[in-house]
């Protein structure tokens, strides 16, 4: 995602940046100081006229409103309209220059004729060949031929014929690669199919949920089914989010220490933070600047940028304000030197403490009561043997294996199972993963108190994949597809909310099925068909029953 080096692409800088207030703003405030000034100047004149008097001789008001006509007057032809003008200056400016390697790429085009004749009038057999050959350039299809599901069915037979291997299963038809190309995937050659299954209804605040989980894991779906069972008998999970901010951490280096902490100074002094927000929000409706922290390393300097981005996971739009801010840093440390937009300090993608103890995206946490006699009959096992389990499995256990975060069972299926199915970004399941399941006693002992607590849930229902036809009917399964039109955002923080409490219930059924010494059989049962297995299935289970009964004996 983050391009390194020091020779980062440095989006231009924009004439009213140097306003202290954004342009739109002191556009109307001059626009009204304007023709205030024109109207009482019109008035007195018509007066003037009426009375006879002298038009040269003027009160102090009438010369203030000349000064203050004639200033706003070279402000609008300076600024006024120049966002606009900008905008669309910049905008085929980023096209000449997003693209440089793009226009390398076009000059060393391969002539778009085939066989003396424009590409897309050859056959689909004889395309193929000259891309596996390489007189065509595989990645220009979509543009010669501008039929983006053509491009990729020769594509994929030119695959076939280079690599000698068959692609025959792989499916080509039923996608809408006009979609895709050019946002999500290139060198399309098909797509892989993932069954979609659902759990739930989930009770979460009071609302049902019905949750669709993309997964070739058996016994995954089965499982969460039964944890919202379990959740929805014993009336329901609430949740909170405490926390809702996407960071970046550009990492910037100084000829000397000196100039890094000045810039750790300067970044956080709160008498800054304003200036340094405006800059930052200038660049996007939906993103808004919350904090900036800064570590240093010797004379680098690491800075987290946090900011709210609507309904976006919001990668592209904070990376689009600290670029911003970043440009404006320049000019007040000239010494400073861009070495990449991401540092590592954000940390997108990795498991991190940083994650964990500050959160990333949303942090939420979600809780459900689960009577005594829905944890015996739905969920099979006991509360005592339920806690025993969580406190010697997600929490002592984890804290041997030195977990980051990892004091759960298995949040990271249920979160990726959630994010394939509605466009999220499964990488981003490493830390979104990230989760501290607590189970205790309450009621006297009668009732299970469980939680999931989840720093940095990382979703959307806007932008990248989540505008793909199945994941975004996924989306609309949940009652959360797009933009909130009402509030931004809260569709974003309701999918956050969905992965924990489908998290919870995964949590509370693996447990369970642990507790109860279940996970073997039913492993077996759902996760592989043949009934060989099936039977070694059954021989496990009953040698673990006997390895059980031997162990409390002994
Ligand atoms: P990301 O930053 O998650 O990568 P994108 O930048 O690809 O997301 O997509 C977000 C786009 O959607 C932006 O252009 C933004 O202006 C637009 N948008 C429309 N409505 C919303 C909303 N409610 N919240 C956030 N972004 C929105």
């Amino acid at each position: 995602m983050a391009s390194g080096g020091r020779n980062l692409h440095v989006s231009p800088r924009l004439a009213s940046d140097a306003l202290p207030l954004p342009v739109s703003v002191t556009n109307k405030l001059f626009l009204i100081l304007f023709f205030s000034a024109s109207y009482y100047l019109m008035r007195r004149w018509r007066e003037k006229i009426r009375t006879s008097t002298p038009l040269y001789m003027l009160t102090l008001e009438e010369q203030l409103a000349v000064i203050t006509q004639i200033a706003s007057f070279i402000y609008l032809i300076g600024f006024f309209g120049i966002e606009y003008v900008q905008s669309v200056i910049n905008k085929n400016a980023d096209e000449d220059e997003r693209p440089a390697a793009q226009h390398e790429i076009a000059s060393k085009r391969p002539p778009a004729e085939l066989l003396g004749k424009p590409l897309p009038d050859n056959n689909d057999e004889d395309l193929a060949q000259a891309v596996s050959s390489g007189r065509v350039a595989s990645y220009s299809l979509e543009t010669e031929l501008g039929d983006e599901l053509r491009a990729a069915s020769v594509r994929k037979r030119a695959i076939e014929l280079s690599t000698g291997r068959s692609l025959e299963e792989l499916p080509l038809h039923g996608m809408d690669y006009k979609s895709i190309v050019g946002q999500c995937c290139e060198m399309v050659v098909g797509y892989v199919q993932i069954p979609v299954g659902v759990a739930g209804p989930l009770l979460l605040d009071g609302l049902e949920y019905t949750v669709p989980m993309a997964t070739t894991e058996g016994c995954l779906v089965a499982s969460t089914n039964r944890g919202c069972k379990a959740i929805h008998q014993s009336g329901g999970a609430v949740s909170e989010i405490l926390k809702d901010g996407i960071t970046r951490a550009p990492v910037v280096s100084f000829s000397s220490l000196k100039g890094a902490a000045e810039l750790k100074f300067y970044l956080e002094d709160t008498n800054n933070f304003d200036t340094i927000s405006t800059v930052f929000n200038r660049t996007s409706r939906f993103a808004r600047l919350q904090s900036v922290k800064c570590l240093l390393a010797g004379r680098n300097a690491y800075i987290r940028f946090c900011c709210s981005t609507g309904d976006a996971m919001g990668m592209n739009m904070i990376s689009k304000g600290v670029q911003n801010v970043l440009d404006y840093l320049h000019d007040v440390f000239p010494d400073m030197c861009v070495i990449s937009v991401s540092g590592n300090l954000c940390a997108d993608k990795k498991a991190t403490s940083v994650n964990w103890i500050e959160g990333r995206g949303k942090s939420v946490v979600c809780e459900a009561v689960i009577k005594g006699d829905v944890v015996s009959k739905v969920l099979k096992t006991s509360v005592s043997a339920l806690v025993e389990l969580n406190t010697l499995k997600n929490l002592a256990g984890s804290a041997l294996a030195g977990a980051v975060g990892g004091f759960n069972a298995h949040a990271s299926n249920i979160v990726s199972a959630v994010f394939i199915a509605t466009g999220q970004d499964p990488a981003q399941n490493v830390e979104s993963s990230q989760c501290l399941t607590l189970m205790e006693a309450t009621n006297c002992g009668k009732d299970l108190y469980v939680s999931v607590t989840m720093p940095s849930v990382e979703v959307g229902t806007i932008g990248g994949g989540t505008q793909l036809a199945s994941q975004s009917a996924c989306l609309n399964l949940l009652g959360i597809k797009g933009s909130n039109p009402d509030s931004p955002g809260l569709n974003a923080q309701t999918l956050a909310r969905v992965v924990a409490g489908a998290v919870l219930a995964g949590e509370l059924s693996l447990m369970s099925a642990l507790a109860a010494g279940q996970l073997v059989k039913s492993h077996m049962k759902y996760n592989r068909s043949s009934k060989n297995i099936a039977a070694a299935g059954e021989q496990q289970q009953q040698s673990l029953d006997g390895l059980r009964q031997r162990c409390s004996s002994s």
